[in-house]
């Protein structure tokens, strides 16, 4: 019997997931705009928010983000074993597992994805900021650099495609030739 879980489930649960953890795909898109708009000011929120998409549809992103809010949801209600249910709960200055697993889900999207989460990571910008802002009994320890890995990749991916258009040639984006990052 076949127990792997169907992809279009696991997109499901993403969006699922990132709906009701507060992050709306616009709102992600917003930042993507914010980061490629002087290399492109023609770009339109409507081609980020279709970024955001593509990036979504990545099993290496879907997996992160799965995991992340999984562990953001059960250290909000107290279920891990300590010590990490301290470490998680109070986003502790030194746990490095959240930036490392969202940072490892845009290795595929290049140094534009790598660079530009680094940027994200440090002036947490919309969204990213009230996620990281420690508000009420909410725990978005993982989920604000899984939305800058979203956002840095969606913009890598931008970044590639505009000089693709404007050379009027097939796509040379970071794993392209797999059609892995189309
Ligand atoms: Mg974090």
């Amino acid at each position: 019997m076949d127990s792997r879980v169907h992809s279009k489930d696991v997109k499901h649960a993403v969006y699922q997931k990132l709906q009701e953890r507060g992050v709306g795909i616009e709102e992600i898109a917003r930042i993507v705009m914010e980061m490629q708009i002087a290399y492109n000011p023609l770009l339109t929120l409507a081609a980020c928010v279709e970024s955001v998409h593509a990036v979504l549809n990545k099993r290496e992103l879907q997996h992160a983000i799965l995991i992340g809010i999984e562990l953001d949801s059960l250290a909000e209600r107290g279920l891990l074993s300590e010590p990490i249910q301290s470490i998680v709960s109070s986003d502790e200055g030194l746990f490095g597992c959240d930036e490392t697993l969202a940072l490892g889900s845009v290795f595929g999207y290049g140094s534009i994805a790598v660079t530009t989460f680094g940027y994200l990571d440090k002036r947490k910008s919309g969204i990213i900021r009230k996620l990281d802002t420690k508000a009420g009994s909410h725990v978005h320890t993982f989920l604000d650099d899984l939305v800058a890995g979203i956002a840095a990749a969606a913009s890598g991916r931008l970044a590639h495609q505009q000089r693709d258009r404007e050379e009027g040639t097939p796509t040379s984006a970071p794993g392209a030739d797999s059609a892995s990052m189309e």
